[in-house]
């Protein structure tokens, strides 16, 4: 029997595929993609709104079940859309304009809350210098040559390189057979290739919701650690009011005193990021206790 391709997709994949090819291929998003011109940044927020989402296939399904995987189908497309114009700047999907259904209040974030992609009004408080992470790291046998790519957790430990598939793979086969030989080389000979890691750009920011700055939240140091990725790192500061489309995530606390402690802490991995608040009320954020926040 032929053993299926690793890397060829599936029937689902297939289905995401095309459904977000449909997207790109709408003359909506076929305009604004033929309006693009070459650009120097290496890369580029792509907004899609989400009501258009909807429109095409099951991607809204999709992206509630999977939305790590479905947007990589959907950058994997739109990269495709960019190659064929020629642009050589790294393409990025954002859905901006969530639906009323996912806004919520960022001090009613809890554990049950985790995975879910949900719309935050946001003031930023402080901003961290910006960093890099190691997103997918390049490994090479250095027997048989066979590479391949691990994707890495942020804040994580570095997934541990085990062995070369191919390898153990000849090796399990030559024991089983007639004449196995006697000595064999290590399977777990293999190098990092450093020049093809990926690295993303990333930022953390401190942000508070409106609320926050009227019941007391804010005054009692309260916060919460949103990280931003690529294009919008460097671009946020103090004060800034912001709509945060994100993913609520888990972390270990920062200053937890030994390593298997098992406590944990909701922060938010922004997915795109829309200037000014969704709630557009000029008594949503009370500026006094901002104020005397921000020259902390
Ligand atoms: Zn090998």
């Amino acid at each position: 029997m032929r053993q299926r391709d690793p890397t060829e997709p599936n029937e689902d994949e297939q289905k995401t595929l095309a459904s977000w090819r449909l997207l790109f291929e709408s003359p909506k998003y076929m305009a604004d993609l033929d309006s693009l011109s070459v650009s120097d940044e290496p890369v580029f927020g792509f907004e899609i709104e989400w009501e258009d989402i909807e429109k095409f296939g099951d991607l809204d399904v999709d992206l509630s079940e999977s939305i790590e995987h479905t947007l990589a189908c959907g950058n994997q497309v739109l990269k495709e859309q960019f190659s064929v114009r020629n642009l050589v700047t790294r393409p990025v999907i954002r859905i901006v304009a969530l639906p009323a259904n996912r806004r919520f209040e960022m001090s009613d974030l809890r554990m049950r809350d985790r995975n879910r992609l949900l719309s935050f009004d946001a003031v930023v408080v402080r901003s961290s210098p910006a960093i890099g992470w190691l997103k997918v790291s390049s490994h090479q046998c250095n027997d048989c040559g066979l590479k391949w790519n691990i994707n890495e957790r942020l804040a994580r430990p570095r997934e541990k390189v085990k062995y070369c598939k191919n390898c153990l793979d000849a090796i399990m086969q030559d024991q089983t057979s007639k004449k196995p030989k006697s000595y064999y080389k290590d399977p777990t000979d293999v190098s990092m290739v450093a020049e093809e890691n990926f690295y993303e750009d990333v930022q953390y920011l401190e942000v508070i919701s409106p609320l926050m700055t009227r019941n007391g939240m804010a005054l009692n140091q309260e916060s919460f650690q949103v990280v931003v990725f690529d294009e919008y790192v460097g671009q946020y500061g103090r004060g800034d009011h912001l709509t945060m489309n994100a993913m609520v995530a888990i972390d270990p606390l920062v200053n937890r005193d030994f390593i298997r402690d098992t406590r944990r802490m909701v922060y938010l991995k922004a997915h795109s990021i829309e200037e000014g608040l969704s709630d557009s009320n000029e008594d949503s954020v009370d500026d006094t206790v901002l104020e005397s926040l921000l020259t902390k």
